[in-house]
């Protein structure tokens, strides 16, 4: 049939996050994807509809499909640098990051890292990523070249910094901006995959004025904002010190919060500050693997729930100590002190993160007539049988029994883009 011309049918079980509380498991389920690289349906296999069934099946036995994962914060140059020793957060930066960052004024080292970035971000089975990169043009222009590259969805930005940072990292406020208008003007929507993010390191890098005309950029050009907020008590202290406020007014003052801006960490707000991001519908990346890292402290999980602010889970790499969202989801319990329902880390590296972003009508969840973003995920890796699996079993495999072998293959829009090289059984 002509209309089902670029439809692919799998057949394998589907885990389907709905909220952070809820999700959906058909063990016996069916996914076409459709020419347009959207998902045409998802369902039970027993119900697939008529005009689906002439279609060449692709059987992935003992297997689940999932949304592909959004990791909301990770340091493209800090990849190299994962775990390593650095104290605390400021010393860590200082002593640890800045002199991994300052390579990339060598373009070489930025395509070299951004090659295997992005390649290892899609074998962790992560199809969005929200990305920082470094201070300089053209390793944020090649990270760029890389991303269209690698197929993967994704919100990306050069570091902005003009204080409080070593010589050869600090830039003229001017010139920050300058360089980031031309990136934006080059990448920010340059393909349906990609978007801009300003990036405005955080409160004690930047100028006051920096962080005014990081926002008016963003507000200007419809970009995304990110950076990082509350990460460590020293690190509040330094702000209130120097900008006489708390971290979220700061930012409020300076034009940084709304809709389209996502704030790592925020493990130590105030209930204003809390209360201020929600009135200004303003996102937060949990980073729990670095938060352990680092010992930053225990992200206040409730009160971000109770205040209905919107966040999702990022590696947060380097202080992250893999690019794995598996990990980062098991983390996120680890950081709580106590076992959380897999349902709430399932959505936090999904959904949650599509919701972060905006994005999710088209992203997020293996609803139909979204993007088709899902990973395939190997049950017999976790020592699992679904047979076997109630729901919630199959959703605890998945977050706390997965390692990075379990991932079998990523598919975004459609596209194949990463199969680890094991048969598929393919019936007709
Ligand atoms: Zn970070």
């Amino acid at each position: 049939m002509d209309t089902n011309s670029g439809h692919r049918l799998f057949r394998l079980s589907l885990l389907n996050p709905k909220s952070f509380n809820t999700f959906t498991w058909i063990p016996d389920g069916a996914l076409v994807t459709n020419a347009g690289g959207n998902i045409a349906y998802s369902g039970s296999w027993s119900d697939l509809p008529r005009e689906y069934k002439i279609l060449p099946v692709v059987s992935h036995e003992n297997s689940v499909a999932l949304p592909g994962f959004i990791d909301l914060h990770v340091h493209l140059p800090q990849f190299h640098a994962r775990g390593k020793f650095g104290k605390d957060l400021l010393s860590w930066l200082h002593g640890v990051i800045f002199p991994v960052e300052a390579a990339f004024a060598n373009p070489d080292v930025a395509r070299r890292v951004a090659k295997s970035f992005f390649t290892s971000l899609a074998m962790h089975g992560t199809t969005t990523a929200m990305v920082l990169v470094s201070v300089h043009e053209e390793a944020t222009d090649i990270a760029f070249e890389e991303a269209r590259r690698s197929g993967l969805r994704v919100v990306m930005g050069k570091v902005n910094m003009d204080t409080d940072c070593p010589e050869d990292l600090r830039e003229s406020t001017r010139e920050s901006l300058a360089a980031t208008e031309r990136l934006i003007g080059k990448w920010h929507r340059a393909t349906d995959k990609l978007w801009y993010a300003v990036t405005p390191r955080y409160a004690l890098s930047c100028s006051e004025e920096l962080l005014r005309g990081c926002a008016e950029l963003a507000a200007r050009s419809g970009t995304y904002i990110q950076t990082h907020i509350n990460e460590t008590i020293e690190e509040i202290e330094a702000v209130r010190e120097r900008f006489r406020s708390s971290y979220t007014e700061l930012y409020k003052r300076a034009g940084l919060l709304g809709m389209r801006s996502v704030l790592a960490h925020n493990v130590h707000p105030e209930e204003a500050e809390l209360e201020l991001l929600k009135r200004t519908d303003t996102a937060v990346a949990h980073c729990p693997d670095a938060n352990l890292f680092l010992g930053s402290g225990k992200f206040d999980l409730e009160k971000h729930l109770q205040h209905g602010i919107r966040f999702g889970l990022g590696t947060d790499v380097g202080a992250g100590t893999s690019l794995s969202m598996l990990r980062t989801m098991r983390a996120m319990t680890y950081v709580q002190g106590r076992s959380l329902h897999p349902a709430g880390p399932l959505y936090a590296a999904t959904l949650g993160g599509a919701v972060a972003l905006g994005l999710e009508d088209n992203i997020g969840s293996l609803d139909a007539g979204k993007h088709a973003d899902f990973v395939i995920m190997d049950f017999t890796t976790m020592d699992a049988d679904i047979h076997d699996l109630s729901a919630a079993d199959a959703a605890a495999a998945v977050v706390y029994r997965a390692d990075p072998r379990a991932v079998r293959g990523v598919h975004i829009g459609g596209a194949h883009i990463y199969s680890r090289a094991e048969p598929v059984t393919g019936e007709s």
